[in-house]
């Protein structure tokens, strides 16, 4: 059976070796040893494929210059799922790389209808805010706003040449009823990933761009088009990673529109403890029998929490993964554990978040 991916849609992959083999995505793991200082999202597998990533990785190791690509889409609020990125942001930061932020406000009025202005404010408050508080410094990265880039609207059209309907109904799955502009918009994210390396924002080298496995779609259309304007750009082929989306808190795909799968990073105190008390766990229906048997980390979303997020030390996450299995510690105290640890980390970032806003605000208004 054919896998369909869908950057729009809410399903989360269940095999990503199966998805992995269709698409001919390479495994992380075989890098490792080569990285000189691997992210914990790498080394703890999150970040689990990609493909040609070697030639970023060779810049990276000679010191060379190489480009980073990521967008994202005011829709809605910022919440961990969104961090996996700017985690990795913040990583290729510590090394040479000229860093693209999209702020992709023409997706937003395609897809979902928000207008520009809307778009732009939560840009700022729910988004770029947020990425200032979390580490990622915003003066060294290249940010635009899809509306207002001439260069990238101009490099969609062009690209579009070669590119046509029947190709973009495989790959999406458009029919009769979408709109035009949704026909369109991929070629503005292929305009995107591609711009980076047009001689005016430095020229043909090395990009990767860090995604969330449904968005390999945009990925595979980006390859294809850029090997198809060889002789006019001199395009390197654009490098992806591919990360595992962090599930729901509920066992749904974590998402902006349902407040209940996901910790925002604006969340209260009370909205933490709520939905972590509520989230899907792999504890047994009686503590009794949770003491005598144990239980399932795989299964559980709040120790999915611990591994994105709370523990970075692998020693404490092992010992959580040890007390939980071994029936030591049954899902209520893990729960009050994850809620002391979240409830101190959103706090830190509260405290950084207000001193952002008013730095990004100015930031935003040059671009
Ligand atoms: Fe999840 Fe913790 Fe319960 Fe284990 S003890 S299933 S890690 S909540």
């Amino acid at each position: 059976m054919t896998i369909k991916l869908d950057p729009w849609g809410a399903a989360i992959p269940e095999n990503y070796a199966r998805v992995m083999e269709e698409f001919g995505i390479s495994p992380f793991e075989n890098l490792l040893q080569d990285i000189p200082d691997p992210h914990p999202l790498m080394k703890r597998r999150i970040i689990f494929g990609h493909r040609d990533f070697e030639r970023v990785l060779n810049a990276i190791k000679r010191g060379e210059n190489f480009a980073v690509m990521t967008g994202l889409m005011p829709s809605g609020k910022m919440h961990l799922g969104h961090k996996l990125v700017i985690d990795q942001l913040i990583w290729y930061q510590g090394h040479k790389s000229d860093i693209f932020l999209c702020v992709a406000d023409l997706e937003a009025y395609s897809a979902r209808g928000i207008s520009l202005e809307q778009s732009r404010k939560f840009a700022v408050e729910e988004y770029l805010a947020n990425y200032h508080a979390l580490g990622l410094n915003l003066d060294r990265c290249h940010i635009y706003f899809q509306s207002t880039n001439d260069a990238v609207r101009q490099l969609a059209f062009l690209l579009s040449k070669r590119v046509n309907f029947s190709e973009m109904k495989a790959i999406y799955g458009f029919a009769g009823e979408s709109s035009i502009s949704q026909i369109f918009y991929p070629m503005i994210d292929i305009a995107d990933i591609l711009h980076p390396q047009l001689k005016e924002f430095g020229g043909p080298r090395p990009t990767v761009v860090p995604v969330g496995i449904d968005q390999d779609p945009h990925l595979r259309l980006a390859r294809d088009v850029a090997s198809r304007f060889q002789k006019e750009f001199n395009f390197i082929l654009p490098s992806s990673t591919y990360h595992r989306l962090l599930p729901g808190l509920t066992g749904e795909k974590m998402s902006s529109s349902r407040p209940e799968t996901a910790i925002f990073l604006t969340d209260s105190d009370e909205e933490v403890e709520k939905k972590i008390r509520n989230a899907f766990t792999g504890g047994l229906p009686t503590a009794a029998e949770q003491r005598r048997r144990g239980g399932d980390p795989t299964k559980c979303r709040v120790y999915e929490l611990y591994v994105y997020h709370l523990l970075p030390d692998d020693e404490k996450l092992l010992e959580v993964n040890e007390l939980c299995r071994s029936g030591k510690m049954i899902c209520g105290e893990c729960k009050t554990k994850a809620i002391e640890l979240m409830k101190d980390y959103l706090k830190e970032h509260r405290v950084k978040y207000r001193r952002a806003l008013p730095k990004v605000r100015k930031i935003v208004e040059k671009v």
